[in-house]
């Protein structure tokens, strides 16, 4: 039997994003995603449960995610899977469609574009952790250098699509509540509700 894999989302003191492991239950084995300015905190709550880290992830390249990159890679020694244009020194470079193995499962990737240009997403098959792509009842701005309105609309409309009962564990602590679901989304978030392209540039960048 295949084990489903955990999310552990991991609130920060001196910031409003999160970190979050993800662990396979079964063998302990986890891996970080984006450390952000306080990595003691991922490095302690693996301590704490017992887990075992086999890699370090990034969502995208933006410095209030990946600041404590060298921290974790220190103390763990484990290779940094990110996209290469948002990461280009990753030591596994993700594309769309990539597999990581974690224990008895995997984690998808997603590229979803339009935040950054190499920004992913990463699904259990039960729950994401969007980083700036998608927040609660919220998106991720579009009017940074290397974003991109349209990629980003796409890349909602991708997340739409998946399951309604899908956890959504964002990147930053942004709405009335820490996480969601994608069935909650489509009730609550103007952003992914836009019905056109059209619509949301002008709620986007307006
Ligand atoms: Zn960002």
């Amino acid at each position: 039997m295949v084990a489903e894999l955990e999310v552990v989302q991991i609130p920060l003191d001196r910031v409003d994003n999160f970190s979050y492991l993800i662990y396979c239950p079964a063998t302990k084995d986890a891996v970080g995603v984006d450390p952000s300015v306080e990595p003691e905190r991922m490095l302690e709550e693996v301590a704490r449960r017992g887990l075992k880290l086999i890699a370090l992830l990034n969502t995208h390249g933006h410095m209030d995610h990946i600041a404590g990159n060298g921290t974790v890679l220190e103390a763990a020694d484990v290779p940094l899977a990110a996209h290469p244009d948002d990461v280009p020194d990753a030591d596994i470079h993700l594309q769309d469609g990539s597999l990581i193995d974690l224990g008895q499962g995997s984690i998808e990737v997603l590229h979803t574009p339009g935040h950054t240009p190499g920004g992913v997403v990463f699904s259990t098959g039960t729950a994401i952790v969007a980083g700036d792509t998608l927040f609660v009842s919220r998106c991720g701005r579009a009017d940074l250098p290397g974003s991109n309105v349209e990629d980003l609309y796409h890349s909602l409309q991708r997340l739409k699509k998946l399951p309604p009962e899908t956890r959504v564990f964002p990147g930053h602590d942004y709405g009335p509540q820490p996480n969601s679901t994608i069935g909650w989304e489509l009730k609550n978030n103007e952003f992914i509700r836009c019905p056109d392209l059209e619509s949301f540039v002008r709620l986007r960048m307006g």
